[in-house]
């Protein structure tokens, strides 16, 4: 069905700018009446109003998933590897429109939406249709009665699964979830965020054509109350998988626990660590800082917003880091009227190429850090303002004499303001590095591999990267300790998230 309510028309090609719900394979209506606007965040001008899911809407969801769920879970792997391997030619031939729309409602930069966000999203999902046919169980050896016993086990479907997605990677986190789900022949209630609805409920139809059993994935739309609470709570649910907030986090638990104890896997906050020796190769630290921070408008978990740094290089650092981000591209995707990004100026990091941030909560909410950066006593060497009139663009932003009590230096600011601190040894960096009730990610640079080594053992966080930083591979799990996160996203582990193991016992004994 074609798009309803859309206040600025988008030539989008051949798949639709889609506001429904999609449910069981069609795109409905809302019957609770819940609708709300997607804000451009370049021109701060409404793209479409979508329609949000309530009670009935997600009790329908669920049963769409249910019904599914009896075909899917009789799918063999090759059947779904196939469906998952066509998802993905399908979404490589839509590619331009889909980076279109997704750069559109989240601000990043077309071409970064395109051979990043939608990169990683294809080879997602060719990665989990690889597991697919792969997973079966084991032979166990029983310890007591081995030969009179036979055991084994299979991994099977969770079943229904809500997943529960962000809005800073909406396309790729979405699919990190969804890929091995679909893998393992689980059905979903997929609910984007209420600041970028769009782009993954395109893919809908894609779903349809990929061979996907008609309710296998349903796409709602809405705010964290009514819709996520709901999806968090329903009792036709075993498993929720949400990435966003620890504060959110938090309630998804409080949900499970006092409904249905469903299975909870978290991806959440994190304020994490790039600690720089005095031996690092300076330019190759100063250009894995400004991927760690500046990507996607500081607007990753992962955000490397603690910069240590060994006071004897502090200076020479400072200096490349600052040059560095003097090059950044910024502005709105080009041929998005004025303003537009200049790819042409030369840029030694063109991945941080930057749009606005993605709405004007986040806009303020920056600003309010930088703000507070100052007035507690932290120097701001570069940025530190909005940048235009129009959208929601902020200066690339550098505070330096950041100390460890600053609320700059302990709470998630998801925007692109980079703290650099000082330390006098390595230990005192990992120690401060560990500081934090975080423990999502964490970068080393040093020429010593050794070191480098050591130092990774000694950090808590669930992604260490050596002399680079923000290095995604679908083969690599991703998760945090501590209060970043239960449990991993890609690669193998992943696939724990959606498997039920069952072991199965039968006495053998050679008839006479
Ligand atoms: P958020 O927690 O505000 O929202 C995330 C999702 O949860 C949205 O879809 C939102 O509508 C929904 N939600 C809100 N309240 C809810 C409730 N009570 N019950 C159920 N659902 C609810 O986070 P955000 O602002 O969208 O994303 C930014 C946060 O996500 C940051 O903290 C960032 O670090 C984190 N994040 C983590 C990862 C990771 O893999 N660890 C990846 C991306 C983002």
């Amino acid at each position: 069905m074609a798009a309803t309510a859309s206040h600025v028309s988008y030539a989008v090609g051949a798949l639709p700018l889609e506001t429904q719900l999609f449910i069981g394979g069609k795109y409905v209506d809302t019957k609770s009446g819940i609708k709300f606007d997607t804000i451009d965040p370049a021109t701060e001008e409404v793209i479409a109003t979508m329609h949000g899911a309530g009670k009935e809407d997600i009790d329908d969801a669920v049963a769409a998933a249910t019904s599914a769920f009896e075909i899917t879970k009789r799918m063999s792997g090759s059947e779904r590897r196939n469906c998952l391997l066509k998802l993905a030619d399908l979404i490589e031939k839509h590619r331009a429109q889909i980076a279109e729309i997704e750069s559109r409602d989240n601000g990043k930069p077309r071409h970064i939406a395109d051979t990043v966000d939608i990169m990683y999203v294809i080879e997602c999902f060719r990665y989990y249709a690889g597991w697919a046919d792969k997973v079966g169980g084991k032979v166990l050896m029983p310890t007591h009665n081995s030969h009179s016993t036979f055991a084994y086990t299979t991994h099977e479907p969770v079943g229904v699964c809500g997943q529960i997605i962000p809005w800073n990677f909406p396309l790729l986190m979405a699919a990190w979830k969804l890929g091995p789900a679909l893998a393992m022949g689980c059905t979903t209630v997929l609910k984007l965020s209420e600041k970028t609805p769009l782009s993954m409920l395109m893919l809908g139809h894609l779903f349809n054509e990929a061979g996907f059993p008609a309710g296998t994935v349903n796409i709602v739309n809405g705010y964290g109350n009514p819709t996520g609470d709901l999806i968090a709570r329903h009792p036709g649910i075993r498993k929720v998988a949400f990435t966003g907030s620890s504060f959110v986090g938090h309630k998804i638990v409080t949900a499970s626990a006092e409904t249905n104890l469903k299975k909870v896997s978290l991806e959440l906050g994190g304020k994490s660590a790039l600690i720089v020796c005095k031996d690092a190769d300076l330019d190759e630290a100063a250009t894995a800082a400004h991927v760690g921070l500046f990507l996607n408008m500081g607007q990753c978990c992962v955000a490397s917003s603690r910069i240590f740094v060994d006071e004897e290089i502090a200076e020479a650092f400072t200096a490349k880091v600052v040059a560095l981000a003097k090059t950044l591209r910024q502005g709105a995707s080009e041929g998005h009227g004025d303003g537009a990004i200049d790819l042409s100026l030369p840029t030694a990091v063109p991945i941080c190429d930057l749009g606005p941030q993605v709405d004007k909560i986040q806009f303020d909410k920056i600003l309010g850090f930088i703000e507070v950066g100052k007035a507690e006593g932290a120097t701001c060497v570069l940025g530190g303002s909005r940048v235009g009139t129009k959208g929601y663009f902020v200066a690339p932003t550098i505070f330096t004499g950041v100390t460890d009590t600053m609320t700059i230096c302990k709470e998630e600011i998801f925007g692109p303001v980079m703290q650099v601190l000082t330390f006098k040894d390595n230990n005192e960096a990992i120690r401060r590095a560990n500081s934090s009730v975080y423990g999502l990610a964490a970068g080393i640079c040093t020429r010593d591999v050794g070191n480098a080594l050591a130092m990774a053992k000694e950090l808590e966080a669930g992604s260490i990267w050596i002399n680079c930083y923000n290095n995604f591979d679908m083969a690599c799990p991703f998760g945090g300790y501590k209060e970043s996160g239960w449990g991993r996203d890609k690669g193998e582990y992943a696939l724990e998230n959606y498997t039920e193991v069952k072991c199965v016992m039968i006495p053998i004994a050679i008839q006479k």
